[in-house]
């Protein structure tokens, strides 16, 4: 029989387990057992499809057995089992695909990383075995295949004889050595307590044959010892037990066993309902987004459970998209086993859990925020996208569920702040909510349009993030206060020389006219500002699109050109003014070049492109010379 190579990545990934040197070994077991109680899930499942199958509770188990003499650990179990091709495919290829195509780019030094942020599966048994083999029936077939592999080589896979339907995989240990103790893992006690540790809650009995000993009846001085088999998981679901009896290890256990993710949680909710509707949940939310949360890929949901019976994996109506991250079971007894998927839509009962839970969460987050603020700024920073984007999106339908958990960097704080935050710090004539917008917050630290506000005491919102100024614009208002861009027409700041602005805007009218027509497509108008101090010019801007948000809308795939209506503010108290009206009084082409140069300024203040660079590095070369 041959041997087939692995799939080149396959190969990669093995080659990192097998050279780990990562410590936390044992979790090997943990994704066995996982692999079997999904194999068994999957059996389940078909049952609830096919009324051919018949699923008797008694018959579906995980065993787990260990030959010290061969040094052989086997985990057995009556799941559906894989056919040849299914071997082929699933153990042959990565079958969790994401992980390594997420980290193709990354030069991966000691696997560490893999392993801990993602598990490896399967594979992961090759950290503490040599050869590993796997003997499976899958469910309606005959035939049975044995698979086999040493490590990177690659792999066989031949016929062979299985009883029953599921699989058996048998690990290889390898000899231990001073660094590592592999005996560790043929030991009963400590497999058990392996199991304890990251298994406890599985569904299914993950069976052992326990060494045992007890007193010789006719001498109670000698001990006899025998093997009795044990269930060594308790099998009551995390959801029902009782939140004193379960630490944060539980938890969090619990989040890896579920492939929840990789990360530990922030922030784990239990909930026990009882009212109007009764229900049991565990959820998490994360510390960090999978790999594909930002993609159209992510399915939102939590798994769904109708009195202990798992009904559905990721049931997406229990979970609005804005708080898609979070992760979790629900369990209920009002909600009917055989519902559909089609009816869960309508399903009043699970209408009312999905309003719970929502409240819930959101009530928790807001308490991270103001007891744990380090902690909260860590969730921010993940999903703190999320929350915008789900203020953003519905016309503003959230904004009540979602304003108050809302973070932005404060110029007067210089740390994130939320919006209540904000307010309490306004004076009493500040009449709006400012903010400004740019790529970074140096950026638009140093934006002149941000100096006239701060100047007057106010503090300014910083929006660093594409979606922050859409997600502004639909809520409007805080609070009934309304937000302002530092660089709209009108600030609302109540200028002191209110009536010398207008002369002064009489005074120019000529030459900004001139300006105008100079840069006709490129701007609305050209005013003397009110805004700058040390700057001599910046763009503001008028109408309903910022020039941030012409960015952002251009840089869209199907862009639909919109644009920002522009308009050039002249700082009549810079010395730069004083040369640019000379120009326009002495030499046009000079004025022309002036006009020219100060709108690209400002484009670039802004972080706009320049038309064209070749003619403003000509022009500046030739004022230069
Ligand atoms: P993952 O479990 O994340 O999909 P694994 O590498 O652990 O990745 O397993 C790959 C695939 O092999 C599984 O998705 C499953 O289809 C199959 N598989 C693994 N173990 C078993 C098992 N005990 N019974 C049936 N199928 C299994």
């Amino acid at each position: 029989m041959a041997t087939k190579e692995f799939q080149a990545e396959t190969k990669r990934l093995l080659d990192i387990v097998i050279n780990s040197i990562y410590s936390n070994k044992e979790i090997f077991l943990r994704e066995l057992i996982s692999n079997s109680s999904d194999a068994i899930d999957k059996l389940y499942y078909k049952s609830l499809a096919d009324d051919t199958v018949t699923f008797n509770k008694d018959d579906y188990y995980i065993k787990i057995t260990s030959d010290k003499e061969n040094r052989l650990l086997k985990v057995s179990d009556t799941g559906i089992g894989m056919t040849k091709e299914e071997l082929e495919d699933n153990l042959g290829v990565i079958a969790r695909s994401g992980s390594l195509d997420f980290k193709q780019d990354i030069e991966v030094k000691d696997g560490h990383d893999i392993i801990g942020q993602f598990g490896v599966g399967f594979y992961s048994a090759f950290m503490v075995a040599d050869a590993v083999t796997i003997i499976s029936k899958a469910y309606g077939s005959d035939e049975a295949y044995k698979w086999e592999s040493t490590g990177v080589e690659g792999y066989t896979i031949t016929p062979c004889e299985k009883d029953s339907v599921g699989t058996d995989v048998i690990l290889k240990l390898k000899e231990s050595s001073e660094d590592n103790d592999y005996d560790q893992f043929l030991d009963e006690h400590r497999i058990k307590s392996i199991v304890k540790k990251y298994s406890d809650f599985i569904r299914y009995p993950i069976k052992m044959d326990m060494p045992k000993t007890k007193p010789k009846e006719e001498n109670e001085e000698e001990y006899e010892e025998y093997i009795e088999e044990e269930t060594v998981n308790s099998m009551v679901p995390i959801w029902d037990r009782n939140k004193n009896e379960l630490t944060e290890e539980d938890y969090n256990n619990f989040y890896r066993e579920r492939h929840y993710g990789f990360d530990n949680p922030i922030k784990h909710i239990h909930i026990n309902a009882e009212g109007t509707v009764s229900f049991k949940a565990v959820l998490f939310i994360p510390e960090k987004p999978p790999f594909d949360f930002y993609t159209t890929e992510y399915e939102k949901g939590l798994e769904l459970y109708s009195n202990g019976v798992l009904i559905m994996n990721k049931c997406p109506e229990l979970l609005p998209d804005y708080f898609s991250f979070v992760k979790g079971v629900v369990d209920s007894e009002d909600v009917s086993l055989n519902i559909s998927r089609e009816m869960l839509q309508q399903d009043r009962q699970l209408q009312l859990i999905a309003k719970n839970i929502k409240n819930k969460i959101k009530k928790e987050l807001k308490t991270l925020m103001d007891n744990d603020r380090e902690k909260y700024e860590t969730f921010f920073s993940s999903f703190g996208r999320q929350l915008k984007f789900g203020i953003q999106s519905d016309f503003g339908q959230n904004k009540e569920d979602l304003e108050d958990l809302l973070l932005f960097y404060s110029s007067k704080e210089n740390k994130m702040v939320s919006l209540d935050e904000y307010l309490s710090r306004m004076s009493e004539d500040q009449e709006y909510i400012y903010y400004a917008t740019g790529e970074s917050v140096d950026r638009i630290d140093k934006l002149p349009q941000t100096e006239f506000v701060k100047d007057k005491g106010y503090e300014i919102l910083y929006l660093t993030e594409d979606v922050d100024e859409f997600a502004i614009k639909m809520m409007g208002t805080y609070q009934d206060k309304e937000f302002k861009s530092v660089s709209s027409k009108d600030l609302g700041i109540d200028s002191e020389e209110e009536e010398s602005k207008e002369e002064t805007e009489k005074e120019h009218k000529e030459m900004f006219d001139k300006m105008n027509e100079i840069l006709s497509d490129k701007i609305k108008a050209v005013r003397a500002s009110e805004r700058l101090k040390n700057h001599p010019v910046c763009l503001a801007n008028e109408g309903e699109i910022s020039i941030e948000m012409e960015k952002i809308l251009k840089s869209m795939p199907n862009n639909q050109n919109v644009e920002a209506e522009k308009v050039l503010e002249i700082n009549v108290n810079h010395e730069v003014f004083d040369s640019l009206k000379e120009a326009y009084e002495q030499d046009e082409d000079k004025f022309k070049l002036y006009t020219d140069l100060l709108y690209n300024q400002a484009c670039l203040i802004e972080g706009l492109p320049v038309e064209d660079p070749v003619e403003y590095t000509n022009n500046i070369c030739k004022i230069m010379k």
